[in-house]
């Protein structure tokens, strides 16, 4: 059985209201329930669909995307709450799909702004930042190759007067953790490439794309059972039974336990929930009158860090004027980010707007009109931002992969092996979940 949006209320209760009194004598209701519909559970719907199953899609929140959502009413422009860069446009199947789409699509600016409190960096000052960064990039590689999965801040080294901003632009503003926590085999294995954006926003763009996938909202699945017959699913609208069960669920919310899981987890699928973690990265976005923030449209601003909070550099990054419009997000992460995004938004956007003032002016704030900030690690559905492996734990990545009782399956950004942490990558570990589960359903 499938459903559309528009059919929610009306599915939902049919569904609960059979299990609930017992009057069903199917052995399943679908061939295959997806739990989740993000990136991963809508790619896998749509390809379980296409090759003739029948598929309950089912999601928690009271819309799709999970973590790429464009919010357009804030701020009446479009603003990403999670994923905005479409990440290495060779790989990222989201560039063509945005374009068939008639959506605007164009390449991010392929050079980074340097500041420091106040004014542009000199060239001095830039060449000893992209050196060091670059310095520390290459030590991780070399570890990488030669198989030490060490953490990133077991290379560092010597530091000059940039290092703590290399290591926040490494770290925390990528791969969403301080260099302590950061794998270096982890980070080795993610592709890189040149980004793109979507000036509609990413999260405009996969729910154009996905307009006619079907999914239930507002459902949660409590506890998956394979050890029967067929798989059955508990939600709080009702039971559901299928051959096969895809769980694009956050590795947040596999390791907070939320989800129950019978028979019980094998070793080392549990060895890799608590070695893929989700790291903290969070967006404050503020908003200004046209032309208060002197940057060009899209300037990814790294601002000299000189202090360490929590763990991990004290700041962040500014991505300024995006797409033309009047936002800037100040991007924080790691230690720092979490213990700031746990303080609440009010404080984030005060931050937000005392670094900006510090680098651009005091008369920005007679420009600033209203701010906003998402708190990933505080969503009840995501439980953080997206995953990466503790040190000496990347090979449990793989892990991720197996089968939990032959039936039920995982797939989303940290099943990825050279994509974890992007939206293109949990699309396409949706579409590797969808046959693996196509070829054993035949
Ligand atoms: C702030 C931020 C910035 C990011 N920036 C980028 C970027 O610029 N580029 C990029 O490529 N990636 C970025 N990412 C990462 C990217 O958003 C994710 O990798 C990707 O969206 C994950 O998709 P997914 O389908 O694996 O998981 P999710 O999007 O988390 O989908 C899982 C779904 O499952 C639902 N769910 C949870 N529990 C249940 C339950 N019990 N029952 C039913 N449903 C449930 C959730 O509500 C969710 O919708 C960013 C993420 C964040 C948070």
């Amino acid at each position: 059985m499938t459903m559309t949006r528009g059919t929610f209320t009306k599915s939902a209760l049919t569904t609960a209201a059979l299990v609930g009194t017992g009057t069903t004598t199917k052995a399943t209701d679908v061939d295959v329930i997806v739990i989740g519909a993000g990136a991963a559970g809508l790619a896998s719907t749509d390809a379980l669909i296409k090759n003739g199953h029948t598929v309950q899609c089912i999601e928690a929140a009271n819309r799709i995307g999970g973590r790429v959502f464009t919010d357009t009413v804030t701020f009446g422009v479009p603003m990403d709450c999670g994923a905005h860069w479409l990440h290495n446009r060779s790989l990222n199947p989201f560039v063509n799909i945005g374009k068939k789409l008639d959506l605007k699509l164009y390449q991010a600016p392929s050079k980074m702004r340097v500041m420091v409190k106040g004014r542009d960096a000199t060239d001095a000052d830039e060449i000893e930042f992209f050196s060091e960064a670059k310095r520390i990039n290459r030590g991780m590689a070399k570890a990488a190759r030669k198989r030490q999965d060490a953490s990133a801040a077991s290379i560092i080294g010597p530091e000059n007067p940039w290092s703590l901003t290399a290591s926040a632009h490494i770290g925390s503003l990528s791969m969403a953790r301080d260099m302590a926590d950061v794998s270096v085999t982890d980070w080795y294995s993610a592709e890189e490439g040149v980004d793109w954006f979507c000036a509609q926003g990413f999260g405009t763009l996969l729910a154009a794309h996905h307009a006619k996938t079907p999914v239930t909202l507002g459902t949660r699945a409590k506890s998956i059972d394979a050890s029967t017959d067929s798989v059955i699913v508990k939600t709080n609208k009702g039971t559901l039974r299928a051959k096969a069960v895809i769980v694009t669920v956050s590795q947040g919310i596999l390791a907070s336990g939320k989800l129950a899981i019978k028979p019980k987890i094998d070793t080392q699928i549990r060895q890799a929930i608590g070695g893929i973690t989700m790291g903290s990265y969070n967006h404050i976005t503020l908003q200004f009158a046209h032309g208060t923030i002197d940057a060009k449209p899209d300037s990814w601003i790294a601002y000299q860090l000189t202090e360490r909070k929590n763990g991990g550099p004290k700041g962040g990054g500014i991505l300024a004027n995006i797409s033309e419009s009047n936002l800037c997000y100040v991007e924080v992460g790691g230690g720092f980010g979490k213990s700031l995004e746990a303080k609440g938004e009010a404080t984030m956007i005060d931050f937000g707007l005392a670094e900006l003032t510090a680098l651009f002016g005091t008369d920005i704030r007679k420009g600033y009109i209203k701010g906003s900030a998402t708190r990933w690690g505080k969503n009840a559905n995501v439980l953080g931002a997206y995953s990466g492996a503790l040190p000496g734990m990347a090979a449990t990545r793989q892990h991720l992969r197996m089968s939990i009782a032959g039936r039920i399956f995982l797939a989303g950004e940290a099943t990825s092996f050279s994509e974890q942490a992007t939206v293109s990558g949990a699309h396409k570990e949706g579409l590797r979940a969808a046959e693996t589960v196509c070829e054993l359903l035949g």
